[in-house]
C-alpha cells in the first residue's frame, strides 16, 4: 500500500469498484430506553441510514428489561448497537461479561450491527461462537483519543481487526492536524481495493474534513448527531448538515473538493453559499471548511487533482502568495491571496477576488445614493481612509488608489500601517489619530478590522462621534450583517455598505475561478440572501 503521507497518490476514481453508498449513522445517546428509541425514530425522520444505539448511555440499564423496548419491532432504521466502556472512551464501568451477555440479548432481537473493542474481540468472539444471527454484522472498533498513526500503523491495526473475524472493520483516531486525515484517507482507499469494509474516521476539528469526505473514499459509514449537542464525538456535525448542507449523498469517487483554508473558520457561510451554488449548477463537488496551521503543509499533502481549489482566510491569505506557483498580478501587487485553483498541470494560481468584491461593492453603494459620474469611479479623488492593514486591507487600499481615490491608512500596529502606506504610496496614522481626523467633508471609511465581528457585536473602530466626517462607510465584517459601526453610521445619516454584499461579490469570483462557470448573479444572490437567515457554519472549528 501507499506509504506516504501526500493524498497526491490515492486515485478514488480508478479504486473505485460497484459500492454500496456511505451510510449516516445518528447516535442515540440519550439517558432512558424509551427515548433512545424515539431518538433513533427522530433519525429515521432526518433521512439517516442506520442509528447507533450507545448503550453506556443509559441510567440504570437493564438489558432484559430494556432491550425488547429500544429494539423493538418495526423499527425504522437498522440499529447498530454499541456498549463502550470507560477505558475505550465511553461510559460502562463494570466488567466485560455482563457487557457481553448484553451484546448477544441485542444480536438476538436482532440488531443489524454490534460493535465491539478489537482490545476484547477475541473474548468476545469466543462467546458468540455459533450464536451470532447471519444478518447480524460485527463491527471490531479501535479508538486512538491521542493521535493519529502512521499510515503503516494503521494497514496493521486494519489487519489486526480483520484477524478477529470481523465484518466491519473501525478505526478512529484524533487528528493533531489536519494533514493527519490524509493518511485515513489513504487507509479507506486501500480497505476498498481489498473490499474491507471500513469504518475509518478522525476525531477532533482538524480531523473534522474525514467525517465529510469519507463517500469520496469509500467509508462505510460517517457519524452525524442528532442535533447540535447531541455528538457522541469532538466535531461530529449533526446528520442535517452531512445530507443538507454538505449533500453527502452525493458525493463519490470523483467528487471534486474546495474548501476554505482559515484558522479559525468556523465563523465562515462559504460552505454554506459555496455548496448550495455548487449544487444549483450541478457541479459535482463539496466544499468543506480546513482548519489548518500550516499552510505549505497542507497544500503539499491535498496535493491530488481531486482537492481542486480553496478559498484562503485569516491568516494565510499572505502565505499563499508565497505557497502558489503563479499569482495573478493584482493579487501578487497586494499582497494577499483569498483564491487558490489547482490547474489541470496540477500548479496553484493564485487570485484576489476581495478587491473586486469590496471596491465594486462600494462604488455601487454610492452610485446608488449620490449622482455620479458614469464614465469614471465614484472613488476618483475621493479621500479613503481604511482601517487594517492585513489581507482585506491592502486588497480595499490597493482598489481604492487604483480607483483614483486618495487613501489613508490607519491601523492598531502602526508599523504595518506604516509599510501599508509605502507600497501604495500613502500616509499612515495611528488608531488614536483618526478619532479627530477630519480633514474634509464626504470621506469614506473602509474598516477592515475584525472589530465588531461576532461574538463581539458591541465593539467598534471608530467613535459614533468621529464617524460624523464621513460620508459612505463600509464595513468588511459581515457577521453580523449590520455592525455596530454601520448602525452608527448611518445614525449620523451616511451611506453605508456591508461586508456581506462583499462577501456575495468575492464569493462569486471565486465560483467562477472554481467552476469555469459563469456566474447567474440572481441565482447567486437568492442563495447569499437565504445567509441571513441561517446560523453560521457549524462546526466552530
Ligand atoms: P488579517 O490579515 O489578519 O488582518 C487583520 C487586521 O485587523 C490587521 O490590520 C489587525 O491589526 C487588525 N485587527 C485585528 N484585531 C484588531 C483589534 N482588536 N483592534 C484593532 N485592530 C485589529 O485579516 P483579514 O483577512 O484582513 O480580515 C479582516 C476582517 O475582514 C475579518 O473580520 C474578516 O472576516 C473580514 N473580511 C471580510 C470579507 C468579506 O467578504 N466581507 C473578506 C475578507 C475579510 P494588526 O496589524 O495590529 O494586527
Amino acid at each position: 500500500m501507499a506509504t506516504a503521507m501526500s493524498v497526491s497518490a490515492v486515485t478514488p476514481a480508478a479504486a473505485a469498484v460497484a459500492r454500496p453508498r456511505t451510510m449516516v449513522c445518528v447516535p442515540a445517546t440519550a439517558r432512558a430506553p424509551r427515548e433512545m428509541a424515539e431518538e433513533l425514530a427522530a433519525a429515521a425522520a432526518l433521512g439517516a441510514d442506520v442509528a447507533e444505539l450507545r448503550l453506556d448511555c443509559l441510567v440504570g440499564f437493564a438489558p432484559r428489561r430494556d432491550l425488547p423496548v429500544i429494539l423493538a419491532k418495526p423499527r425504522p432504521l437498522p440499529a447498530l448497537v454499541t456498549y463502550r466502556p470507560k477505558w475505550e472512551g465511553g461510559e460502562y464501568e463494570g466488567d466485560d461479561e455482563s457487557r457481553f451477555e448484553a451484546l448477544l440479548l441485542a444480536m438476538e432481537l436482532g440488531a443489524e450491527y454490534v460493535d465491539v473493542e478489537l482490545k476484547v474481540a477475541d473474548k468476545f468472539m469466543k462467546l458468540i461462537s455459533g450464536r451470532k444471527p447471519d444478518n447480524c454484522k460485527l463491527i471490531v472498533s479501535s479508538h486512538n483519543y491521542e493521535s493519529t498513526p502512521s499510515s503503516e500503523e494503521l494497514a496493521n491495526l486494519v489487519a489486526q481487526i480483520q484477524a478477529t473475524g470481523a465484518d466491519i472493520v473501525k478505526i478512529a483516531t484524533t487528528a493533531t492536524e489536519i494533514v493527519d486525515v490524509a493518511k485515513m484517507f489513504q487507509i479507506l482507499v486501500h480497505c476498498q481495493e481489498k473490499q474491507v469494509p471500513i469504518i475509518g474516521l478522525v476525531m477532533n476539528d482538524r480531523g473534522f474534513i474525514s467525517r465529510v469526505l469519507c463517500p469520496k473514499y469509500g467509508g462505510f459509514l460517517t457519524f452525524g448527531s442528532l442535533k447540535k449537542g447531541k455528538e457522541s464525538a469532538p466535531a461530529q456535525p449533526t446528520a442535517a448538515e452531512l445530507i443538507n448542507l454538505y449533500n453527502i449523498r452525493q458525493i463519490g469517487p470523483d467528487t471534486k473538493v474546495f474548501g476554505i483554508i482559515g484558522k479559525p473558520v468556523g465563523h465562515s457561510k462559504s460552505p454554506i453559499l459555496h455548496n448550495e451554488a455548487f449544487r444549483s449548477v450541478g457541479f459535482n463537488a463539496v466544499y468543506v471548511p480546513f482548519l489548518v496551521d500550516d499552510l505549505a503543509k497542507f497544500l503539499n499533502t491535498y496535493s491530488s487533482p481531486d482537492f481542486a481549489g480553496f478559498s484562503c482566510t485569516i491568516p494565510h491569505k499572505e502565505a499563499a502568495v508565497r505557497c502558489c506557483d503563479e499569482v495573478d498580478p493584482i493579487a501578487r501587487a497586494i499582497g494577499a491571496v483569498n483564491t487558490i485553483v489547482r490547474r489541470p498541470d496540477g500548479k496553484l494560481v493564485g487570485y484576489n477576488t476581495d478587491y473586486v468584491g469590496a471596491i465594486s461593492a462600494i462604488e455601487d453603494g454610492i452610485r446608488a445614493s449620490e449622482q455620479t459620474d458614469p464614465d469614471t469611479s465614484p472613488l476618483a479623488g475621493r479621500l479613503f481612509v481604511v482601517i487594517g492593514a492585513g489581507g482585506a486591507g491592502k486588497a480595499l487600499a490597493y482598489g481604492a488608489k487604483e480607483k483614483g481615490a486618495r487613501v489613508v491608512i490607519a491601523n492598531r500596529t502602526f508599523a504595518r500601517a506604516q509599510e501599508l502606506a509605502n507600497l501604495i504610496g500613502a500616509p499612515a496614522l495611528t488608531l488614536a489619530d483618526l478619532e479627530n481626523y477630519h480633514p474634509e467633508e464626504g470621506m469614506i471609511l473602509a474598516n477592515t478590522t475584525a472589530i465588531g465581528m461576532h461574538p463581539n457585536v458591541n465593539e467598534t473602530p471608530l467613535s459614533k462621534q468621529a464617524l460624523k466626517s464621513y460620508a459612505v462607510v463600509f464595513d468588511a465584517v459581515y457577521t453580523p450583517k449590520e455592525t455596530r459601526l454601520l448602525r452608527e453610521a448611518a445614525e449620523c445619516g451616511a451611506t453605508v455598505v456591508s461586508g456581506l454584499e462583499m462577501f456575495i461579490r468575492q464569493a462569486m469570483g471565486q465560483f467562477e475561478h472554481f467552476t469555469g462557470m459563469p456566474v447567474d448573479d440572481y441565482k447567486f444572490r437568492a442563495i447569499a440572501s437565504s445567509l441571513d437567515n441561517r446560523n453560521t457554519m457549524k462546526p466552530r472549528l
